[in-house]
């Protein structure tokens, strides 16, 4: 679950789990102790009025499902079973926002004294705002295959729909008019991920990229993602340019009119009102 604001911890320290992670072959076959800790950021705020466990996280129950991940799982590196032990129990327990999860390999095999090595990983649910945009051959087809391609992605929840509208091209190609729209995500993939998944998916729906701002079967863009500021070679968020377009904050405000846009410091219906 996405929350910008839960941030009670509950805590499991150092749970003991026998198990068979690492490298080298006498490390699978022979296995060796393993401690994880883990700290589950949630809101504990409503299984304290209630004084009733169904509103929190039973951390007996995790306690077991941690076990039986490790003991069921053959990873070669800690990093890799850290990030997916991760992403496990983000899938299986609803009421954690986000966690920390590290595993500690006392016995690790290395031939000088120390006290132990250890992988730890912050993960969590993103909140995502995706554009949307059609304006060739079945326009809506291609949209709704666009949201069943990203609600079938095992780490991706579509959580709105915004409508969508007729609009006339933006960017001076002369072209067929555009079906626009918005999508709600909440997703465990990090920015660059979310894109390399929204490209295969425009790729899927036979998207060409030829003229710049030209026709397309699919664009999907990522508008917002939390209220990170981010920019690489291939991508950049907040979209720079959406604060000029009506096709993109018309439907973001319909879903999202109270977002406030991390640069600028407006929300989305006040952009569009300036617009
Ligand atoms: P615009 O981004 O102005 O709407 P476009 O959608 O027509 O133009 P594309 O050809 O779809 O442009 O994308 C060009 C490149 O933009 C992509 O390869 C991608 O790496 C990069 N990019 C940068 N920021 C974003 C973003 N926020 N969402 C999607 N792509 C982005
Ligand atoms: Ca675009
Ligand atoms: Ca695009």
């Amino acid at each position: 679950m996405y929350s910008e604001w839960a941030k009670d911890e509950i805590r499991i320290d150092r749970l003991e789990i026998f198990a068979h992670h690492g490298v080298f072959p006498e490390e699978t076959r022979d296995g060796q102790i393993f401690y994880v800790n883990a700290t589950f950021y949630t809101d504990v705020h409503k299984a304290c009025e209630e004084d009733n466990l169904a509103y929190s996280i039973d951390y007996g129950d995790a306690c077991f499902f941690i076990t039986e991940w490790m003991q069921n799982n053959t990873c070669r590196l800690l990093e890799a079973a850290a990030e997916k032990l991760a992403r496990a129990l983000l899938l299986k327990y609803d009421l954690i926002c986000e966690l920390d999860l590290e595993i500690l390999k006392p016995h690790a095999p290395i031939k000088l004294p120390f006290g132990c090595v250890s992988v730890k990983v912050h993960r969590g649910w993103h909140r995502s705002y995706i554009g949307v945009g059609s304006n060739m051959g079945d326009r809506e087809r291609y949209i709704k295959g666009a949201v069943e391609a990203l609600e079938a992605h095992p780490l991706i929840k579509v959580k709105r729909v915004s409508e969508l509208i007729v609009t006339k091209p933006y960017g001076g190609v002369e072209q067929e008019d555009f079906l626009n729209g918005v999508l709600e995500l909440e997703t465990l993939l990090n920015p660059e991920e979310l894109l390399e998944t929204l490209q295969k998916i425009e790729s899927a729906a036979g998207r060409k990229r030829e003229i710049h701002w030209g026709p397309r079967t699919l664009d999907l863009d990522i508008l917002f993602f939390d209220a990170l500021c981010y920019r690489s070679e291939t991508l950049v968020i907040p979209h720079p340019d959406l604060q000029n377009r009506r096709f993109v904050l018309e439907p973001l405000a319909a879903i999202a009119p109270y977002m406030c846009h991390p640069l600028m410091g407006k929300t989305v219906a006040g952009l569009l009102k300036e617009l």
